[in-house]
This record gives C-alpha cells, structure tokens and sequence, in this order.
C-alpha cells in the first residue's frame, strides 16, 4: 500500500493518508504488481488514472448507488437483459480495481465460485432454449481457477442450444501472466468461446500484454474489445484512434465504446455524451470500418445498453431519406 501511496501522489495528485485510508475503505485499493511497473516505467497518468485512487470517488455522489439495481435476475448468479443472452457472476474477484469500475459497490462482497450456484444457472441455462449466448464475468472470469473455468465451459459447451460463450477478463492489461498455457490448452478445447476484454489507452499494450492476446489467438478464440470513454484517459480524438488501431495491429476487434457508467463515485470520469458521438462520427471513413465500435449509453438501473453512432443518418421522412458521408457531404435518397 506505501508504494500505491507514494504512487497516487508523485502520478496524479497530492492525497493525504486519511484520504487514502478513507477511499480504500469505501471503495478498496487492489494493483498489480504488472501495472505498477508499467506506470512507473512509462510514466503513464492514464494507467495512474485507471487504477490508483482519488480523493473525488469520495466526494461525488450522483449516480446509482449500487451496480443496475433493476437488472433481472433469474438465479442468484444469472442476470437476462435481452431475450437471446444472459450473463453470469461466477466471482466477485478482479486482479485489479478499475477505478471507473460500475461494479465498484460489490467490491466489498467477496464472492467466490460456488459449484451450488454455477449448477443452478447452468440448469436454468439448459432448461430455457431461447438463451443462445452467455456471459461469464465477475469480477473477472479469469480469477477463477483453471479447473473452475474448464468445468464451467464444458457444461456451457455441451448445451446444444448455446452458440457462443463469452469470457469477460480485463488480464491482459492488469495481470497478463494468467493467461498461462494451461489456460490456452483448456480455451483450445472449445470453439464456442470467444473473449471480451477492456483496453482504454494504449499504455495496456504491454509486451507480455501482446504475448498473451497472441498466445490466447492461437487457440482460434477471437478477442473482442469494450472500451469506457474515460476523462482523463481517453478523451481525445487521437487517443481512441490510436487504441483502436492498436487493437486492429492485434487483431483484437473493437467492439463497444461506452459512455461512462452513470453510477456513482465515477463521477469525474464522465464525459458529455457529445464528446463520445464526435469522436466516433468523426473516426468513420477515417480508419477502417472493423476499427470503430458502436457508442453506447446505458441509461438507466436496468443496464440496458443503447447503441448511439456511427450514425449518418440526418433526416428520415416518408419520401426521402437524407444522410451525411465522411466528408461531411449531406445525401438525399429517395
Ligand atoms: S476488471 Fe471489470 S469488474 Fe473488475 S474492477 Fe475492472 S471494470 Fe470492474
């Protein structure tokens, strides 16, 4: 903790010890050894900004209190928010805490994998034919066990009506060293999973970061991206194009860039909306189509995600459509 201390202060900001003290009770404290030396080797405030604390969580109390209270949950772990998909909580452990996390209110729980609960959201999962996708987050799925994540994934796998499984993990960028060959032999076995991860500026892109997004590639497990647009760390036209570059040189597909979680003690991370729509708009016919994720708001306590842009459309009426291209150009279609 004396070397997070010494950190938050020489990176970001002056904070005193009660300060400290306080925000690690409320929302607590938890780095990797990996990210602290990526901080203090690239001098990187927007990792700084990502993980180590400020005295502002403190302070702003705006927002939902806890994670999407009315989300729906069908078991103790399983939460629906859309007809065909569902998502399960198979740990509260991360190896890090994101400072902008929207979970950050269930840090206090320390709920780990429970075979009981995982059995009960698989029966569930095997009884309703119409879930074809599944989440499994946490925390981070990769806090769980070897042996916890191949059991989960062979059950998933063998239910005829489940396409595709993904695995939600923010390793790469906290912890990259849990993506061991082991775990590559065990993603290898299944070809319905897919990984989710989140990259928000392009100091995540460590060496062992690149090693572990290619040793997880070559399991033929595709990496897709979901972004926070975050102040302070990404906030910028030229820093999300860069990230989203980065992301393509790896073949790690961009997938959502997020309006910044509306709950609260995250506060001083959030943007205006516009902000997030000028830099997506303004990234179409700029870099490659398959680079640029959709914007998304999430409105309300129910989680639900709104797509927002790339959008060109100006104007619909009945006779005539009118849109505007990259160039700024607008169009009629009639
Ligand atoms: S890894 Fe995800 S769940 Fe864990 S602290 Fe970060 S954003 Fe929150």
């Amino acid at each position: 903790m004396d070397k997070i201390f010494a950190a938050t202060n020489e990176m970001l900001y002056q904070l005193s010890e009660e300060e400290f003290n306080r925000i690690n009770e409320w929302y607590p404290i938890k780095v990797t050894s990996h990210i602290m030396s990526e901080i203090s080797k690239k001098k990187s405030t927007r990792l700084a900004a990502q993980f180590l604390p400020d005295s502002r969580e403190l302070q702003s109390d705006e927002g939902i209190g806890a994670f999407f209270p009315e989300e729906i949950h069908n078991t103790e772990i399983v939460v629906q928010k859309y007809p065909n998909r569902c998502m399960i909580y198979t740990t509260g452990v991360c190896f890090a805490h994101c400072r902008h996390c929207s979970r950050k209110e269930k840090w206090h729980e320390k709920n780990n994998f429970s075979y009981f609960l995982f059995d009960k959201a698989y029966l569930y999962i095997n009884q309703n034919s119409h879930l074809e996708d599944v989440l499994l987050t946490g925390g981070d799925a990769l806090a769980n066990s070897d042996d916890n994540i191949e059991y989960m994934l062979e059950k998933l796998s063998a239910i005829a009506h489940i396409k595709s499984i993904r695995l939600a993990t923010r390793a790469f960028t906290s912890f990259p060293d849990r993506i061991t060959s082991k775990l590559c032999a065990i993603l290898e076995k299944f070809n319905k999973v897919v990984v989710v991860t989140q990259f928000n500026c392009t100091d995540e892109f460590s060496d062992k970061t690149v090693a572990a997004i290619h040793n997880i590639q070559k399991t033929g497990t595709p990496i897709l991206n979901q972004s926070v647009l975050l102040k302070g760390v990404n906030d910028e036209f030229r820093s999300i194009k860069d990230l989203f570059s980065t992301c393509a040189a790896h073949r790690v597909i961009p997938y959502y860039l997020f309006h910044c979680f509306n709950v609260k003690s995250v506060g001083h991370f959030r943007t205006n909306v516009e902000l997030g729509e000028k830099i997506i708009n303004n990234l179409v016919g700029n870099i490659g189509g398959w680079w640029i994720p959709r914007y998304i708001l999430i409105p309300d306590s129910t989680g639900i995600k709104i797509p927002l842009c790339p959008n060109g459309l100006v104007e619909h009426s009945e006779a005539s459509i009118r849109v505007k291209d990259y160039r700024g150009r607008i169009l009629s279609y009639e």
